[in-house]
């Protein structure tokens, strides 16, 4: 349980102010102090970074694209956002990942402007799928949840899961991930830094109104920007703003004390004794007013790109997580569902060892007592539920799924 209580406390709002516009590296630090494993993995990168240098890999090589698959996971219709919308967010990615942004102008200064960098990767809807067929790199998926994107079940983040009402990652060593779900008011997305995720969630989670520049986008933030920020952190960078007491480890970005929010004009804004570059995209100024990636967060990015997430330079013909595989081991099944007051189990004979129910409400929370059952059919006792929508995890010996049912 201590692995799990410090999450969703942060993630249902505890740990965190309202308005906190990216939750990446909020969830970043929650997750390495809670679990040793991922933050072993993050200190390995650390430790094994490569950062090139300017002159022999940064300014001379071939453009990188990205393969990138779009989820979207709807509650409402309204939120099944358009085709549109989406290739207008990849037409912003390309923009500004390769500095032909409309607004690069805004950065005057020339002690700034001679530190913009064309990072150099462009992004793609991937046109072929996991299993080799052609497709248009998106996803569609009604769920029964709201605010799905910031819901979890113990550990899982909801929307990352076909079988908890979300939709299952395409293999993240060939294709960027990207979840559009419905967050609650005030937040609009969130990234896996590399490292932080297992390969089920590794990617960006964002709100259908915060993605992309036109249908539903919603000003100030319909400019696109808050996925080329979380992007930012995808290929591990930080925040450029740190207390005047921690940095983002990079040079070029002055030091700042705070984030800027709204739309700063001219340059008379300073802290930690430096002039504040509030035009970065890993600031929080308005999607309008953010212009630039520097020279050095590009290196960092190079690094990453060589490094942890390398498997998009060379994709293989990975298709699925393997992990969710392994979790393709029951099967049997729940019925009928949706149901209105009865509900059955098959549980197909696998070995010697009993099978295990539990009842879990959409916040997580533990519902009646645990069911002790061997293989057959056996009918549950559901009264304790009201109509909505559960999760029951199912265990046998190590292994343990969860499946979806929704009461009437
Ligand atoms: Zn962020």
């Amino acid at each position: 349980m201590k692995k799990i209580i410090p999450l969703l406390l942060i993630l249902f709002g505890v740990g965190i102010a309202w308005g906190q516009r990216c939750l990446s590296e909020t969830i970043l630090k929650e997750k390495m102090e809670n679990d040793p494993e991922v933050a072993a993995r993050r200190i390995a990168i650390e430790a094994n970074r490569q950062i090139p240098t300017l002159d022999s890999e940064i300014t001379s090589r071939e453009v990188v694209t990205i393969q990138v698959v779009v989820h979207v996971v709807y509650f409402l219709p309204i939120e099944n956002i358009s085709d549109a919308q989406i290739q207008s967010q990849i037409d912003v990615l390309n923009e500004d990942f390769r500095l032909q942004n409309a607004n690069a102008n805004i950065v005057t200064l020339p002690e700034f402007a001679s530190k913009m960098a064309d990072m150099e990767i462009e992004f793609q809807l991937a046109d072929t799928d996991p299993d080799g067929q052609p497709t248009n790199g998106i996803t569609r998926t009604h769920t029964l949840i709201p605010n799905i994107a910031l819901k979890l079940l113990g550990n899982l983040r909801l929307i990352c899961y076909t079988e908890l009402g979300g939709q299952d990652a395409w293999c993240p060593d060939r294709y960027l991930n990207i979840w559009v779900g419905k967050f609650p008011v005030g937040f609009a997305g969130d990234t896996s830094f590399p490292g932080q995720d297992e390969p089920e969630e590794d990617g960006v989670r964002i709100d259908p109104y915060h993605f992309g520049r036109t249908g539903i986008a919603l000003a100030p933030f319909n400019l696109g920007r808050t996925l080329t920020h979380e992007i930012g952190h995808y290929f591990d960078l930080q925040h450029t703003w740190g207390n005047c007491i921690t940095d983002d480890g990079i040079e070029d970005t002055p030091w700042q004390k705070s984030p800027y929010s709204g739309c700063p004009s001219g340059w008379n804004y300073y802290s930690c004794d430096s002039r504040d570059m509030y035009v970065n995209y890993m600031d929080y100024t308005d999607d309008a007013c953010m212009a630039m990636f520097t020279l050095e967060q590009k290196q960092r990015l190079m690094a990453t790109l060589n490094g942890p997430r390398s498997g998009l330079l060379t994709p293989t013909n990975c298709g699925t997580v393997s992990t969710v595989e392994a979790e393709n081991w029951f099967k049997g099944s729940l019925f009928p569902n949706p149901t209105n007051d009865q509900l059955f189990v098959e549980l197909p004979f696998r070995n010697d060892s009993t099978y295990e129910l539990e009842f879990f409400d959409m916040q997580g929370k533990h519902l009646g007592e645990k069911f002790n059952l061997d293989s057959g059919i056996h009918e549950l006792d559901i009264t304790m539920l009201g109509s909505g929508v559960y999760f029951v995890k199912i265990t046998q010996g190590k292994h343990y799924m969860y499946k979806k049912v929704v009461v009437q």
